[in-house]
């Protein structure tokens, strides 16, 4: 009887070892795959999401005013894999922590997680391209200089032009 008073006396101290959830916050433990997050201003469009993904969850499409690329995910068609965020060079996409997944089946085509990649004109030629993220010019370069800023503002095939050193067009690239 002692023990059993003396056990009642430590849990009602320490207080309840559950988490009061629906009613009040639920910590999600570490590491767990819950609901993608996608970054479009270090996204650089490679599209290597939408090539691994184990459930065919991703989609990106030009936007019909050709602004730039839309991004689109299911959140009900994903598998939560990680594949993903694994493969993406720029991490402009990972799994949060956000395990709320319930919805109602009429609004399944609707439970989307989706951004826009803008184009921007090509600084010499004036094509639409996709702009190189920051993260990835970080990422590859550390510091970057003057002749790494102004190549990033340049389409692939004028930084082509520039670089290959026996392009006959390279003295047209301004
Ligand atoms: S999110 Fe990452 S992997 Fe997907 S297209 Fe953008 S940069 Fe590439
Ligand atoms: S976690 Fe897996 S299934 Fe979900 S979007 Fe990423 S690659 Fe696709």
């Amino acid at each position: 009887m002692f023990s059993f008073i003396k056990i009642v006396l430590r849990n009602l101290i320490r207080g309840p070892s559950t988490e009061p959830y629906p009613f009040g916050k639920a910590s999600a433990p570490k590491g767990l795959r819950g609901k993608v997050k996608f970054d479009a201003h270090n996204c650089v469009a490679c599209r290597m999401c939408e090539h691994v993904c184990a459930g065919g969850a991703i989609q990106f499409s030009e936007v019909p005013d050709k602004r730039g690329l839309k991004f689109t995910l299911w959140h009900n068609t994903c598998a939560f894999c990680g594949l993903c965020e694994y493969y993406c060079p720029t991490k402009a996409i990972h799994l949060t922590g956000d395990y709320h997944t319930a919805h109602l089946q009429k609004d399944k085509y609707g439970y989307v997680e989706t951004g826009l990649v803008k184009y921007q004109p090509c600084a010499n030629c004036g094509t639409p391209m996709v702009p190189v993220s920051p993260r990835l010019l970080s990422l590859a370069y550390g510091q970057v200089n003057g002749d790494i800023a102004r190549l990033t503002h340049l389409c692939s095939e004028c930084r082509r032009q520039i670089c290959d050193p026996v392009s006959s067009n390279r003295s047209e690239v301004k």
